[in-house]
């Protein structure tokens, strides 16, 4: 594993600023990783690893930085839950740990760099210098990952009886009989203009 340092001017790039989320992100993710024993996690650990996600802000990007695992490759997750939260789980041992940011952590920020007058300069600051006990909160947890939800999951499409339209890694749903897309079966996101 890199340093946190040399991991922060990775996120950096990636996010395109750096901000307290990214220290955050970066020290959770470090302390996943260090907890479930892995090194490597973009060389010889890379299939190793599944990170469930539980917000779309910055401490997101940093995650993917330091994790590797990545949307487009399946192994990282997103649960819309507007938590500053991950849970790292080794698919070698099924092992998973989740981490959450603490809400007493702001306040001990303020305590501790009084003096800078920026929110987010003194909680980049505080949050690089915290120990992990005083930034987060961890639980051992088992998730449960059906075979569709590993990166490598080679399953058959399916087409969806209403719309057409191809399906793929189970997500079809399942009525009369049909298989029909989550669109087609009521869960839309969207209406057509
Ligand atoms: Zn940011
Ligand atoms: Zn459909």
């Amino acid at each position: 594993m890199k340093s946190v340092e040399e991991y922060l001017r990775d996120a950096e790039q990636a996010h395109g600023h750096l901000c307290a989320g990214q220290v955050l992100g970066v020290r959770m993710a470090m302390l996943g990783l260090q907890k479930l024993g892995i090194d490597d996690p973009r060389g010889k650990d890379r299939k190793r690893l599944v990170t469930f996600v539980e917000i779309d802000r910055c401490a997101t990007d940093a995650v993917g930085v330091v994790t590797g695992c990545r949307l487009g490759k399946r192994a990282l997750k997103f649960r819309d839950w507007g938590k500053v939260a991950a849970t790292f789980v080794d698919v070698s041992t099924g092992k998973a740990i989740r981490i959450a940011a603490r809400e007493s952590s702001k306040d001990l920020a303020r305590q501790m760099h009084q003096e800078i007058a920026d929110k987010n300069q003194q909680q980049m600051r505080a949050y690089r210098e915290m120990p992990d006990d005083d930034l987060f909160a961890l639980q051992w947890v088992k998730v449960e990952l059906p075979p569709e939800e590993f990166p490598g999951y080679k399953g058959e499409r399916v087409t969806c009886a209403n719309c057409g339209e191809g399906i793929n890694f189970r997500r079809e749903v399942r009525r009369d009989g049909k298989n029909l897309c989550r669109a087609c079966a009521g869960e839309s996101y969207y209406e057509l203009q």
